[in-house]
């Protein structure tokens, strides 16, 4: 176990912003959480689960708090029939590393979620999806160790109550640390992707039974094009979800706005496309000094690692107050904050 003190969050976080942390520990083994538990209680300081920091932002200033990140990496085959195989994967494995792992061995069902930053650990906390693909497509259960009881158990798809960008873990902040998430993949080949940007990819390529290789390879193609590089033009992907409305207000939007995209997601739930609301507020591309709104994607906010917290707190309101006030609309962001 690594525990260091007087850590850099900044250079954690892909956004490049944040201040230190008192703690930053890599917990490898169950029985490490003892420790933890005591240095918490002793201390009275909170427990923050983080993982690569791909979704998260930090104030600048001192955090009085433990981060704790799973260290653990490993892709363990429980089972495996004619049909599928089943795996866990510890919470510390790096979540694109999963998916090649999955793709190497023909295995289908992650594919989709090629190319997404993080960990396995943190994949479930907000249900990642892309492209048409969703976690909890494949995940049968996670095992939690709860912070709250002090107990290790499992918590089964259902239990997870996942949503668009939500899971039971997202809405009990500060109480599961997901320590491994299992997976049931399948030895089908895919189906050719529905989703209009890899439709018209394997269109273009006269290609109507593509292998899982290239699905992954579709996305990470059309992801590369949409999407600017963390590594050079640090962000978070997209800064706020795409909101959901209710029928009659998505009908009254559609009236005023006829060419406002909406997409059914449940009975009575409309999804609005974040991007667009940004994009027609007159956002999209505009520099804010040290921050700036992408010009490929509304959605993502790019820093240049001299903005500060207040910058983006001060253009996260903007972005709020201006999409509010052109479509009574009020947008949230995806980005987790530690304050
Ligand atoms: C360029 C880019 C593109 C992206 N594209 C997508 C996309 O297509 N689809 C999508 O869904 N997301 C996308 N994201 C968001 C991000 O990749 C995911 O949210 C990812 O799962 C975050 O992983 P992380 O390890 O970096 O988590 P962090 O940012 O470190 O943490 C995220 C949240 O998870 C919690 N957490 C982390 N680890 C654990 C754990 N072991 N137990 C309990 N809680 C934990 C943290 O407390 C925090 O609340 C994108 C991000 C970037 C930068």
């Amino acid at each position: 176990m690594k525990i260091l003190e007087n850590y850099d969050l900044k250079s954690l976080s892909y956004l490049k912003i944040g201040g230190v942390a008192r703690y930053f520990v890599e917990i490898e083994k169950i029985e490490e959480w003892q420790k933890i538990i005591e240095i918490r209680d002793k201390e009275r300081l909170p427990i923050i689960m983080v993982g690569e920091g791909s979704n998260t932002v930090f104030n600048d200033g001192f955090h009085n708090k433990i981060f704790v990140k799973i260290g653990s990496d490993e892709i363990l085959k429980v089972y495996e029939d004619r049909d599928g195989v089943n795996i866990n994967v510890a919470g510390g494995t790096n979540w694109d590393k999963l998916v090649e792992w999955a793709v190497k061995h023909k295995f289908s069902g992650l594919e989709l979620l090629s190319g997404i930053p993080g960990t396995v650990g943190a994949a479930p906390v907000q249900n990642i999806s892309a492209y048409g693909g969703s976690l909890f497509d494949t995940l049968t259960h996670i095992k939690v160790f709860d912070l709250k009881t002090e107990e290790l158990y499992e918590l089964n798809n259902q239990e997870c109550e996942f949503g668009y960008r939500n899971s039971l873990v997202k809405k009990n902040p500060g109480r599961f640390a997901i320590i491994s998430v299992s997976f049931r993949l399948s030895k089908d080949k895919p189906a050719l992707p529905r989703y209009k940007d890899l439709a018209l990819y394997f269109l273009k390529k006269r290609n109507k039974t593509p292998t899982i290789r290239e699905i992954r390879q579709a996305v990470l193609d059309v992801r590369k094009e949409k999407l600017p590089d963390p590594r050079t033009e640090p962000n978070c992907g997209s800064f706020f979800l795409n909101p959901i409305v209710d029928i009659e207000t998505a009908k009254s939007l559609a009236k005023k706005f006829g060419d406002m995209p909406q997409f059914p997601i449940s009975l009575g739930e409309i999804k609005l496309s974040g991007g667009w609301l940004i994009e027609k507020s007159g956002f999209k591309g505009k520099d804010f000094g040290n921050l700036k709104v992408s010009p490929k994607n509304a959605l993502i906010i790019i820093g240049n690692g001299r903005a500060t917290f207040e910058d983006l707190v001060s253009l996260k309101k903007r972005i709020i107050d201006g999409v509010e006030k052109n479509f009574h609309v009020r947008l949230a962001p995806e980005v987790g904050f530690v304050e």
